[in-house]
Order: structure tokens, then sequence, then C-alpha cells
């Protein structure tokens, strides 16, 4: 097996830095984004099994297995066949290749891209493992995802070391109707300035599933987020178990079980803050956080310092908006008493501001999913 990968780690458009971010804080070397937002570093087993359990703010890690020009398809099938596919795929194991994507590329057809990738592989592994031509290959063991992607004829050939996206955590086993993801709550999280001194008050007014306070709690508590939760990696004959188990082992002496947390979720529906509660216990935080079935309007608070994050309804259907304007204009008007707390309201409402009554100091685009959406950032005064 080879010792050094080049790896890939997948988000959501806009969150790069922030992934870029994560890996160098855990110490993965030549972390780079390169002109397409793509964040490349280098790693052993040990490093795919580390960023896998700790990025909060990226969707996958994949093996970068090979990069070349591709104009033909039979510089296609020459160039797939030549990546060593012999050394990564053992007998037996599925190969399917999932995923081919051409953007501005010669090669336009994807299911051709993706049956001539496919064509190359099984050809490469009938040579390695000595099969006569016309006789398939048995796929039945474990999986190896392959994705093509074509970009200005430049072919990157990547295997998905993760299986289910990251952002599913293993602790959320129920969402209502407008979750946010689990990365890009984190992603938010990472954007506030709570973690500078997270002993500081922490709420959610709108907490529905409570994914913003679960993933500040785990953000504090330095909780590594894969930790109960499976990978695509580990199913690989030559992935050593013990690899993983010594990652999750020191993720488990990294938990900083000293720090007071001051973490609140509220919700107006008693059914979500059910929801969050059985969330929080699956997490491990059920003593970390507290929830309460309670009406934004309603928050009143002496604490100084605070920071406040919500993602409250947005007027998707043209009869709610309505609804939504009035609720922003009571968000403004609640948390305008709150001069020292930071504000971060994430929603794609592009007249919230003017529904809040107030300018945001700072605001970033991000997407939740497709929707484009805006985090508006009102910062509290600093406290003499
Ligand atoms: N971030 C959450 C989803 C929030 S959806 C998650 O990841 O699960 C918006 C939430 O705002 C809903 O749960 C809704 O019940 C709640 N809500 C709507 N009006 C409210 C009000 N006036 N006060 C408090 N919560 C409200």
């Amino acid at each position: 097996m080879q010792k050094k990968f080049k790896l890939l780690a997948t988000s959501s458009s806009g969150l790069e830095s922030l992934v870029a971010r994560e890996l160098r804080n855990l110490e993965i070397e030549n972390v780079s984004i390169d002109d397409r937002s793509r964040v490349f570093f280098e790693g052993d087993l040990a490093e795919i099994a580390k960023a896998n359990l700790w990025l909060r703010t990226a969707d996958r890690v994949k093996i970068v297995v090979g990069e070349f020009k591709a104009r033909t398809f039979e510089e296609l099938f020459e160039n797939v066949y030549d990546l060593p596919w012999d050394e990564l795929i053992p007998f037996g194991c599925q190969f399917p290749v999932s995923k081919a994507k051409s953007v501005k590329s010669t090669l336009h057809n994807e299911p051709s891209i993706q049956s001539i990738t496919k064509k190359a592989i099984v050809k490469k592994l009938q040579t390695t493992y000595h099969r006569p031509e016309g006789v398939p290959i048995p796929e039945n063991g474990a999986k190896f995802s392959i994705e093509i992607a074509l970009h200005k004829d430049m072919a990157t050939v990547l295997i998905d070391t993760t299986g289910d996206s990251l952002f599913k955590r293993g602790y959320r086993s129920e969402k209502g109707e407008a979750p946010l993801k689990e990365n890009m709550a984190a992603s938010i999280i990472l954007l506030t300035n709570w973690l500078a001194n997270p002993s500081r008050a922490f709420v959610d007014p709108t907490c529905g599933s409570g994914t913003f306070t679960i993933e500040a709690a785990m953000l504090a508590l330095n909780m590594a987020p894969g930790m109960n939760r499976p990978f695509a990696f580990t199913a690989w004959p030559w992935f050593d178990e013990e690899i993983l188990k010594q990652e999750k082992a020191l993720a488990q002496k990294q938990v900083r079980k000293d720090l007071e947390l001051d973490i609140q979720g509220f919700d107006i529906d008693g059914k979500m803050i059910e929801i969050a509660k059985h969330n929080a216990l699956a997490a491990g935080l059920s003593d970390v956080i507290k929830y309460k079935q309670m009406r934004l309007q309603d928050f009143r608070t002496d604490k100084l310092d605070g920071v406040l994050v919500s993602n409250p309804p947005y007027g998707v259907r043209l009869e709610d908006e309505e609804a939504v304007a009035a609720l922003y204009g009571e968000m403004g008007k609640t948390f305008a008493p709150l001069e020292t707390w930071s504000k971060y309201i994430l929603t794609s409402d592009v007249a919230f501001e003017k529904h809040y009554g107030a300018k945001a100091t700072k605001k970033r685009k991000l997407y939740n999913g497709t929707l484009r959406t805006d985090l508006y950032m009102y910062f509290g005064k600093r406290m003499k």
C-alpha cells in the first residue's frame, strides 16, 4: 500500500476556507486551496481516519487516485488504466464508478465518461488478477466508490473514503421540517466570536431539532463529530482497524470535560423541543444544553456579552411572507435591548434587515443545500 495519499476534502461552496482551517488545526500536512476552490491535503491512513473523524465543516474526504489530460476516449481509457488500481482495489471488492462530471471539456457525455472509466479499471484488474478477458471480476466485497470529474480537459479520479456525508454525525435521528445540515451549523458557529470565550451564554431562540446548540457544545468541548458514525474506509481490506481505534482513543482524551457551558435552545413548538432533547441525549450532551418551549418574543436576559444564533423560518410560500416579515420585526424588537450580545441570523429573505429594523454589521453568503441564504451578523457593543 502506498504510504502517502493526495486527498481532497469537499464541502458546500463558500465553506472551503473553513475546511482548510480545520485541516491545518489538525496539523495535517500540505493543505492548499486551488484556483477552483478545491481543498487538497496529504496524508496516510491515519490522516484519512483523522480527517473523517474530526472535520465538522466538510462533506467528504476523497483519495485523489490521479489527474491527467483527457481529450479523447482513448486518452481517457489509457490514463485511467495506468492508475495504480492494482494497489488500491483488492480482488472481489466492488468498484462502482458512481459519479462522472464534465465541465468545459471536449469529452462531455457523462454516461460515456463513466462507462469508459469503468471499462479501463475492469481491464486493469483483469490483468492484475489474471482473469481471462470476458470473464467478469466478482464484485461482492467492500465498496470503493469511484468518481471522475473533467474540467477543461483535465480529469481528476477519486475514491470516496467517507460514505454517507460527514454532516451525518449520528446524533440526529429526528429533525423536523427545515433542519440545517450539521456541517453548515458548525460552520456558522465557527464564523461567530463565541468560541473565543465559550463560557459566555449561547442561545438559539428558534432551535428546532437543536442543531446549533449541539454543534456549539461539541465545538467548545472539543468532541470529535465522527465518533459515532460509520465510514466507507473501515470496510476496506487494507485498512487496519487499529488506526481508527487509535484516533478515537486520542480524540476521547482531548474532550474538555472541565468546561462550564451556558447553552440554551428555545422553540415555539413543543414537539421540536422534545426532538432537540432527544438529539442532545444521543450526542451525550443532555446535561450540557437546556431546552425550553418558548416564543422568541418572550426571551429576556440580564446576562451580558452572549451570542445568539438563529435560523428562523423563511417565507418560502407567498402566504407565509407576511407572517415571516412580522416575526423578523419582533425579533428586531426583542433582541435590540441585548446591546452587548452578538447576533447571527441565517435567512434566505433578502429583505431581512428591513423587517428586522437594523442593518447588519456584516453579511456572509452561504448555501443551505441549493438555497442561497445570508448570515446577518450584528456584533455586540464591547463591554468596558
Ligand atoms: N435550525 C433548526 C431549524 C429551525 S426551523 C434545525 O436545525 O432543526 C425554524 C424553527 O423556528 C421551527 O422549529 C419553528 O418551530 C421555530 N419558530 C417559529 N416561530 C417561532 C417563534 N415565534 N419563537 C420561537 N420559535 C419559533
